[in-house]
């Protein structure tokens, strides 16, 4: 039986044989009660690796990124982030649902914004104003393409915000990507923010699982917020047994993603009615535009051909290397791409 190549994303991956069985044999115990010897473990750890005093274990990305706003801000308060942030584009108005803050949106390229674009955004401290608290950052960034933030422009605005008595909050879904892209310590880009939330199961190929980790405070409001907006789980060390496994076997692998998204662009870039840049492609995201067919079309198309790729847009298609997803797969895909677009 053919197995599709499944390019729509870094989350559909299912655990490897090695992972389900550490989940199997996880020692476990009421997590609520602080009884699970594995999540403790894996938040021990997760802290560690980011050179942060503490971290708390939760269902989703999008939970963690909504603690680290809950925790740094009061309603009415306004945060700043780019345009196309995760926080403000996909969390279903979290901000605003959540934590009652107002979403300030930065302009940036590709994500990445400078320190002079939060200066500008800051409001004089005056009662008509919501007060600025806290600048998000994304790193890599999703939307931007999974685009590496450079160390001296992520330093250039934390320095930015300091000054200004903001806090900061790394988005780190993909932090994994961009140490392995750039050499940077994940620990080197986490020590510029108060918060950063992680990821274990985009690249990383956990099934379940990220997490928020900070100042030992912070992170214990953070359990409490966590409870009040249902995410206090049970014998849940089945869950992090597999994210631990994930962080300490797979994230060297991920340069492979990364070589295999490359070769993917630069033979799209060869490709009539294509629309890249390879040289924007830094990580495991690739975006293209398609210039003579609907990218809905090439979807269908490419479907029947066992490729799976998303339409990010109506002439944008949106293809992430990732666990499942081997060199030969990535000729496979081309040779199907190429077919698709005659
Ligand atoms: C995937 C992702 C998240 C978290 O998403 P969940 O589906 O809630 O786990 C957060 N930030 C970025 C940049 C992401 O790509």
């Amino acid at each position: 039986m053919n197995r599709p190549i499944d390019l729509r994303s870094d989350t559909v991956t299912k655990p490897t044989s090695a992972m389900r069985r550490a989940m199997a044999e996880a020692e476990v115990g009421d997590d609520v009660f602080g009884d699970d010897p594995t999540v403790q473990r894996l938040e021990t750890r997760v802290a560690e690796v980011l050179g942060k005093e503490a971290a708390l274990f939760v269902p989703s990305g999008a939970m963690a990124n909504q603690l680290a706003v809950r925790v740094h801000t009061q309603p009415g308060d306004e945060i700043l982030l780019d345009a196309n942030a995760h926080i403000y584009f996909y969390e279903a108005g979290g901000p605003a649902a959540l934590s009652g803050v107002m979403c300030r949106c930065l302009a940036g390229t590709r994500g990445v914004f400078t320190g002079a674009d939060v200066a500008a955004a800051l409001r004089p401290a005056d009662v008509h104003f919501p007060p600025t608290r806290l600048v998000c950052v994304e790193n890599t960034h999703n939307r931007g393409g999974g685009k590496v933030w450079p160390l001296d422009r992520l330093s250039e605005v934390a320095t930015t915000a300091r000054q200004h008595g903001l806090k900061l909050h790394l988005d780190g879904a993909r932090l994994w990507n961009a140490s392995v892209a750039s050499g940077v310590p994940e620990r080197d880009y986490a020590a510029l923010f108060d918060t950063v939330s992680v990821c274990f199961s985009k690249g990383l190929g956990a099934p379940v699982g990220s997490a928020l980790t900070g100042p030992q405070k912070l992170i214990e409001r953070a359990r409490r917020f966590r409870k009040q907006f249902g995410g206090g789980m049970r014998q849940v060390g089945i869950i992090a047994a597999g994210a631990l496994h994930a962080l300490e076997h797979h994230r060297e692998r991920l340069a492979e993603d990364h070589a295999n998204a490359r070769r993917l662009a630069t033979a799209l870039a060869e490709m009539p009615g294509v629309d890249i840049d390879p040289a924007t492609v830094e990580t495991n995201l690739v975006y293209f535009r398609v210039t003579r067919v609907p990218a809905a079309d090439l979807v269908a198309r490419l479907k029947a051909a066992d490729v799976l790729v998303l339409a990010s847009g109506p002439d944008t298609i949106r293809a992430v290397t990732n666990l499942e997803v081997s060199a030969a797969d990535i000729e496979t895909a081309i040779a199907a791409l190429r077919t698709a677009l005659r």
